[in-house]
């Protein structure tokens, strides 16, 4: 039988559930195609390859006083995976990654190239932004940017029941705050009851200059590793790592740090290596107004599963339906959790049905789960958290009829 050309296709590869790769297919890696093409400074407008990092615009664009909007919370990752999975990061006012971009060159499976942006060839622009690669290689892409900014870090303890409250009046409410994150516990002494907020303020009376050099090294990771090798083994390593953390926070209260350094958080204390265990993400965006009883639901289904859960960060994403496979259905709380799971058969299995449980209530709260992560989520509850996602497949018909480009997400998740 004649088999027809598949091509799956790569960015940094970051993405966790056969996103990149397909049986019998060519991968396409991106990651040596990162030129910038184009720049305007007072436009405030950078055109670059589409296998470019955050790191890689944060390098050029930091000269100029100029930073990114919208990106994940590491700057790691490439600019066309971004795209395809249509991240959201810390910046609370712009949201999901599609309200950013401008417009971007597609490569499609007839072989032409197109601009593609919300006035030609608009139909593409929602499907291939968070279209998991299956609608065309994606080349370059035109970023609006904004200014790099000096922040003063403060800190709040929260607690999960004020946290929406503490959100509406504290952050979205104050002008100033231009990114927050939030740490909930995952330590036995205050099981997803303590959180920790960490907001970043814009201070103008504090100038750039002599604050703007772009951080290069991680510092402390060999500790934190340890210490995050501990919270993964024994749940006094956990209460220790939030001791510790609280600690952190308090050192970190009133520090100053620009934009594009505030951009660049750390991860190389995440590396893991373990025989027969892996750390994996998941993520599931809950409306602010459920978080509470969300938590308490999630605390309750944790204490009945084996699933060992070693950090949750709550980042805020406004309402954006422009993707057609978009997850902020209304404004949402992102919880992005890390479990440490086994890869034996059994414990895939079990892993697998606590987090099919654990969905079953982020659905019984309006919420949605995102996408990049292992392929755990049944069927019909990526129905339910994307009620457009009919549409999607049938337009990858209509503009790929022979599936030329192709992974696992659309084999696990096409349905019949
Ligand atoms: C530690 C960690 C932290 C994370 N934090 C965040 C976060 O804060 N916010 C967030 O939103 N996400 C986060 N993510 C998820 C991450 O944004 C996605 O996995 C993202 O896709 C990774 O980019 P990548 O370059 O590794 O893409 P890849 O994993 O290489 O690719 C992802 C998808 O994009 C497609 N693709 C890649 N390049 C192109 C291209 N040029 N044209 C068309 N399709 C393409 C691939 O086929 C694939 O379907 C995190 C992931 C990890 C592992």
């Amino acid at each position: 039988m004649k088999k027809t050309l598949a091509l799956s296709i790569a960015g940094q590869r970051h993405s966790q559930g056969g996103h990149t790769y397909y049986k019998d297919s060519i991968v396409v890696d991106m990651t040596a195609y990162r030129r910038v093409l184009a720049f305007d400074p007072e436009q405030k407008k950078i055109r670059i390859q589409a296998g470019a990092t955050w790191q890689d615009v944060q390098d050029y664009v930091n000269a100029y006083g100029l930073a990114v909007k919208t990106m994940q919370s590491q700057n790691i990752f490439t600019i066309g995976g971004s795209l395809s999975v249509n991240a959201h990061g810390r910046d609370i006012r712009n949201g999901s990654l599609i309200k950013r971009v401008e417009s971007f060159r597609l490569l499609v499976a007839d072989g032409r190239i197109l601009n593609v942006s919300r006035t030609e060839n608009a139909d593409l622009f929602p499907l291939a932004i968070g279209g998991y690669g299956l609608f065309g290689i994606i080349l370059d892409v035109t970023l609006s940017l904004t200014d790099n900014e000096m922040y003063r870090i403060a800190i709040d303890h929260v607690d999960v029941e004020s946290y929406s409250r503490y959100f509406a009046e504290k952050v979205k409410g104050n002008p100033d705050v231009r990114l927050h994150i939030a740490r909930i516990s995952v330590a036995p002494a205050h099981f997803l009851t303590e959180m920790y907020a960490i907001n970043y303020l814009s201070d103008p009376s504090v100038p750039l200059e002599g604050h703007d050099r772009l951080k290069t090294r991680e510092t402390g990771v060999i500790p934190t590793k340890i210490m995050f090798n501990l919270n993964r083994s024994f749940g006094w390593g956990k209460d220790t790592l939030w001791s510790l953390q609280k600690r952190y926070f308090a050192k970190q209260q009133g520090m100053l740090v620009t934009r594009n350094n505030a951009m660049r958080s750390e991860s190389a204390f995440m590396a893991y290596r373990q025989a027969g265990r892996n750390d994996l993400l998941q993520e599931y965006f809950v409306p602010v107004q459920e978080f509470a009883g969300f938590v308490d639901d999630f605390r309750s289904v944790l204490q009945n599963e084996k699933l060992n859960l070693l950090n949750i960060t709550v980042r805020y994403v406004n309402h954006d339906e422009e993707a057609t496979l978009s997850y902020a259905k209304e404004d949402m709380f992102a919880l992005v959790c890390l479990f440490n799971v086994p890869l034996s058969q059994q414990g895939q299995a079990e892993a697998q049905s606590g987090i099919q449980n654990v969905l079953d209530r982020v659905i019984a709260h309006r919420g949605t789960y995102y996408l990049p992560y292992a392929a755990y989520p049944r069927l019909d509850q990526f129905r339910a958290a994307y009620p457009k996602q009919a549409a999607f497949f049938q337009k990858k018909e209509q503009y790929d009829p022979n599936h030329l480009f192709m992974n696992y997400f659309y084999t696990d998740y096409k349905g019949g």
